[in-house]
């Protein structure tokens, strides 16, 4: 499971996940919260661990503002931000629809704006494709 999904889970099931000063992971929460998540958790430790050490997302850049006018929730747009970001420190060359131009459309309802070059079907719908990382041959860099 993708690093940031996961911890989005857990946390949105109540676990506080965090790195202690030593850079350890701290799992605090209800029992059997923690019960059903301790071993993915642990098995992801190394993963978790350099997720975590990536400079935190202020609540609220224009990034989230933006994504959060179009329906998202804060959380999901800051789990969003955070994935571009680890993306970025990882040199992974592959982007998000959420670092291109042209994306259009709100929550649940995306569409490419370019779908001719990007190879997208005729109404543009990207569905989950939004939220995978790709190379497609439409994307220009949102400024
Ligand atoms: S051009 Fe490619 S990257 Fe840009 S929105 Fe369309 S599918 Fe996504």
């Amino acid at each position: 499971m993708d690093i940031d999904l996961m911890l989005t889970q857990a946390k949105a099931e109540g676990l506080s996940i965090s790195l202690t000063p030593e850079q350890k992971l701290r799992i605090v929460g209800d029992k059997s919260i923690y019960q059903k998540w301790i071993g993915q958790l642990k098995n992801e430790r190394d993963s978790i661990v350099r997720f975590l050490k990536i400079e935190p997302t202020p609540l609220k850049t224009q990034f989230i503002i933006d994504l959060m006018n179009c329906g998202v929730s804060q959380v999901q747009a800051q789990a969003i931000e955070k994935k571009i970001k680890a993306k970025n420190e990882s040199r992974e060359d592959r982007t998000l629809c959420f670092e291109c131009k042209h994306l259009k459309g709100y929550w649940s309802a995306w569409r490419c704006q370019n779908q001719d070059k990007a190879g997208i079907g005729r109404d543009g719908s990207l569905g989950e494709l939004a939220y995978l990382l790709q190379r497609c041959d439409g994307f220009k860099k949102n400024e």
